[in-house]
């Protein structure tokens, strides 16, 4: 199957994080964390429609700036989530800046601040650049069980986890993997066109198989059962999941969020500062140590677990952080 979200991280492991998922054939990105983005490529920001924050110390939102300013002029929406106070706090940061010339500028950009609290309710708010980004009209929101986007194709969930302040995690989940078995089409006598797209939307949107499609056939159009397509053409597997676990606090509380927001994701991102001889550092610090993080890694039965926002002190020791955590990711 081929992955429809190619998720990398901006920085190197000792850098700021940044989780940017790209989607395949689509001009769209989402960006976990929101650190120094300078590496990426410009066309690569452009790109990004939804932000996610797990909270807003320094190292993980000072990259808005960046964004904001080369999304300027133009006719974009970057909708951006984060803890509770998140609101104010991307309200606070667009003040710092004086917008006197905007309303020359061609297109409008707004910035939507959605903040989500423990108990799953939530509000947010546009700031428009024409309107020198003043806070637009508050809307309440609701996110049941964490939910926070839910698209034809993928979801993104949250869960609360305690790093002496709430810290978000996050997974990115695709809802069923439907892939066009080529060869089966052409014994069908069908060739390709737009009417798969909609074929594919139909079978994720969960339609009867008596919903007749009108597929394109060698001879012109033909109409056929959705379920007969499916049987014969198609290939409906479980999607992809991403899971990004930023700082968070050595608890069992924690713990046990963690495996169960990433249970059984192909990839876990998941915060790895510290080495477990360092484990009192970490404690006190509210985060994670690379062993820990491995064993919550196998517990959640990932199938790749990535490490990253290693601390500064153990520059000249990487390979030793990762070895620990793929030990205890393989149990040993
Ligand atoms: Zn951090
Ligand atoms: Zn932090």
């Amino acid at each position: 199957m081929t992955p429809n979200f190619l998720p990398s991280l901006v920085n190197c492991p000792f850098d700021d994080p940044a989780l940017y998922v790209d989607f395949l054939h689509e001009r769209r990105a989402l960006l976990f964390d929101l650190g120094d983005i300078a590496a990426l490529p410009h066309r690569k920001i452009l790109r990004i429609s939804h932000v996610f924050i797990s909270h807003t110390h320094v190292d993980h939102f000072i990259g808005f700036d960046h964004l904001v300013r080369l999304s300027l002029g133009r006719a974009l929406r970057t909708t951006l989530f984060g803890p509770p106070g998140f609101v104010e706090q991307v309200g606070h940061r667009l003040a710092g800046y004086t917008w006197n010339l905007v309303s020359n500028y061609p297109y409008d950009f707004v910035v939507t601040a959605v903040e989500v609290r423990p108990d799953g309710s939530g509000r947010s708010a546009d700031f428009r650049c024409r309107d020198a980004f003043r806070p637009g009209d508050e809307t309440p929101r609701l996110f049941p069980g964490g939910l926070l986007l839910d698209e034809e194709t993928f979801r993104v969930r949250c869960e609360f986890l305690d790093h002496r302040i709430p810290s978000m995690a996050y997974a990115l989940e695709e809802k069923n993997h439907v892939s066009i078995m080529k060869n089966r089409l052409d014994e069908m006598g069908l060739v390709t066109g737009p009417w798969l797209a909609e074929l594919k939307r139909a079978v994720l949107r969960g339609e009867p198989d008596d919903l007749p499609v009108r597929a394109s056939a060698v001879e012109g159009e033909r109409t056929i059962p959705l379920g007969e397509l499916r049987e014969r053409a198609l290939l409906v597997v479980p999607g992809q999941k991403i899971a990004y676990v930023a700082d968070t606090a050595p608890t069992e509380a924690n713990d046990r969020r963690i495996v169960s927001l990433a249970a059984g994701a192909d990839y876990l991102f998941i915060e790895s500062p510290f080495p477990e001889v360092d484990a009192e550092r970490a404690a006190e610090r509210s985060h994670l140590t690379a062993r820990r993080a491995g064993r919550l890694a196998r517990e959640a039965g990932v199938a790749r677990v990535e490490p990253f926002h290693f601390s500064p002190r153990y520059q000249d020791r990487e390979e030793m952080l990762r070895e620990e955590i793929r030990t205890a990711f393989r149990g040993e």
